[in-house]
């Protein structure tokens, strides 16, 4: 029998590129730095580098475009997917956008490092893109490289997939290579640049589009640009919405803001913190795109942000995300506006969006609880729970992943002394003043009532709460270790934490060490608890 070379298995790949097929290109093809007019997007290839080394890939994502294990084992994988090589069929381009910046109109951004190479046609029917990530300059490349680091190629790459792994709707990454080449960054804008190892991740999605997609042509008056950009986005990606017309757009808005509602719920879940909240980081789709300077809580402080470029408003801090995502929904509306004619229906879908968030996240604590709804007496107890966990320094993940042991039979200490599953939880093994303890235990004591009401057994309550808090998230003191040990050559803890990632929800004994708080050593370290937008 003839055995396929596995380089024909990855030319099997096959395109279908329909935004660049249906959508106006920028007839200018030199990859200058410029302002690009009634087009959304400027054809460029990516910049070849000198040593590819594969460190990473997804199986689950390879195996939904349709590449088998051996094919990712090829150079010819490693090439392709750092942009040295392209295959038959793709048609590589940058994306043209704008967006709201830190509150301001920004312009014209655009993919300014991200070049995607096509659209693959999956074997059921599916259309996914991929994009390289740090693949050299493109017409909207500004006055930066177009290029990646190592560190923040890899937080990307696995946050993309642990997030995945946890439900929560987001882009995908299928590989992580490094470029062999160094890359000049100034960590903190501080005047300390150092050079680092770059890298390019592949991302995979149905689509790429940004909420800052309509807002550039809608900021220029180009109507027809944007009418083109939104028929041809309901026409692909929400085919369930029929045909594109005025009274489709409004659906259309009104699908955004529900899936991106659905989002901030999810974010809030597990307490990702996106950091970069923009509206060129917001997907259309509600995915979660662009990881940044992202990371998640530790010690439970709603007004806690990772990114130091934010330190000081906060705007884009943990309990801020789902304000925030309702002022870059009604960004997106005033884009929308010149074609719906009317101001009402975007309205009223704004104002829905809070109603849906607040039922999502209302519910959603209450599962976290082990509460099969949410009711008025749950509600209560998620409100005073809420009050008292910024008080105590406790773990959000251990906390809420400990509760299921607590055996609603059980008696709290009458005194401040709180139940093991609790302490464990702890960062300072006192956990806040005598007063908070002892108000912690009360809250205890009706939680647990309130869940001997419920009803059903324990081992069923048990395993619903631990289907919504997961055991492992990527703390951000994780992504730092290999992150620093892969820049020493050791790519193993990539591996192993993909890997644990892989089942976030699942006890893992084996690693129950990457299931820790965060350690002291990581408490004000960079990269830990502070992160920049410099990537
Ligand atoms: P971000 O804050 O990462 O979402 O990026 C905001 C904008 O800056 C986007 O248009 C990016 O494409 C662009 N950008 C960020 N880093 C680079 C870079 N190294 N080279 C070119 N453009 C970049
Ligand atoms: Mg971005």
């Amino acid at each position: 029998m003839n055995m396929p070379l596995p380089s024909e298995t990855l030319d099997s790949l096959r395109f279908d590129n329909r935004f660049t097929a249906l959508l106006p290109a920028d007839d200018n093809l030199h990859n200058t730095r410029r302002q690009v007019y009634g087009a959304c997007y400027s054809r460029v290839v990516p910049m070849p580098v000198a040593a590819p080394r594969l460190l990473a890939y997804s199986r689950e994502v390879a195996a939904e475009l349709g590449l088998d294990e051996e094919s990712c084992a090829t150079t010819l994988f490693t090439e392709v997917f750092v942009g040295n090589r392209l295959l038959p069929g793709m048609d590589p381009y940058a994306m043209c956008y704008g967006g709201h910046q830190f509150g301001n109109w920004a312009g014209q951004l655009g993919d300014g490092r991200a070049i995607n190479l096509g659209e693959v046609l999956t074997g059921d029917g599916r259309h996914l893109t991929l994009q390289l990530k740090g693949a050299g300059p493109t017409p909207d490349s500004r006055r930066a490289d177009g290029l990646a680091v190592l560190r923040s190629s890899l937080r990307e790459f696995l946050c993309s997939e642990a997030m995945h792994h946890l439900g929560i709707p987001t882009t995908r990454a299928l590989s992580l290579i490094a470029t062999g080449e160094e890359v000049e960054r100034d960590m903190f804008y501080d005047g300390h640049p150092r050079l680092e190892p770059g890298a390019v991740v592949c991302r995979v999605a149905p689509s790429f589009l940004r909420f800052g997609n309509y807002e550039l042509p809608a900021s220029r008056g180009d109507l027809d640009l944007l009418r083109r950009l939104v028929d041809f986005t309901i026409a692909n990606d929400f085919t369930e919405l029929g045909p594109p017309c005025p009274e489709s757009y409004q659906r259309w808005f009104k699908e955004v803001c529900r899936r991106t509602a659905r989002l901030m719920v999810e974010w809030m879940r597990v307490g990702f913190v996106h950091g970069v909240m923009n509206t060129d980081n917001m997907s259309i789709l509600g995915l979660t795109i662009d990881y940044g300077p992202y990371g998640w809580l530790e010690d439970f402080d709603p007004g806690w942000t990772p990114n130091t470029t934010d330190a000081q408003g906060r705007r884009y801090c943990y309990n801020n995300q789902p304000h925030i995502a309702q002022w870059n929904l009604a960004q997106l509306a005033n884009a929308l506006y010149p074609l719906i004619g009317r101001v009402e229906p975007l309205q009223e879908a704004v104002n829905e969006y809070s109603e849906l968030f607040v039922d999502g996240w209302n519910e959603m604590m209450a599962a976290k609880l082990g509460f099969a709804m949410a009711g008025t007496e749950e509600d209560r107890l998620v409100k005073e729970l809420m009050q008292l966990l910024p008080r105590l320094d406790i773990d959000m993940t251990i906390f809420f992943r400990n509760l299921a042991e607590l055996h609603p039979a059980m008696e709290p200490a009458a005194d401040g002394e709180l139940p093991a599953p609790v302490t464990a939880a702890l960062y300072r093994p006192e956990g806040g003043d005598e007063g908070t303890r002892m108000a912690m235990n009360g809250w205890l004591r009706r939680y647990l009532h309130r869940l001997s009401l419920v009803g059903g057994s324990d081992e069923e309550r048990r395993r619903r709460m631990n289907a919504v808090n997961p055991r492992y998230v990527l703390r951000n003191y994780l992504a730092q270790m290999a992150i620093e040990r892969a820049e020493q050559g050791d790519i193993s803890f990539i591996a192993l934490l993909l890997d644990t990632l892989r089942r976030p929800y699942d006890d893992q004994p084996q690693r129950s060490h990457l299931a820790e708080k965060r350690p002291e050593w990581a408490r004000h370290k960079d990269g830990c608890s502070m992160l920049s937008c410099s990537s």
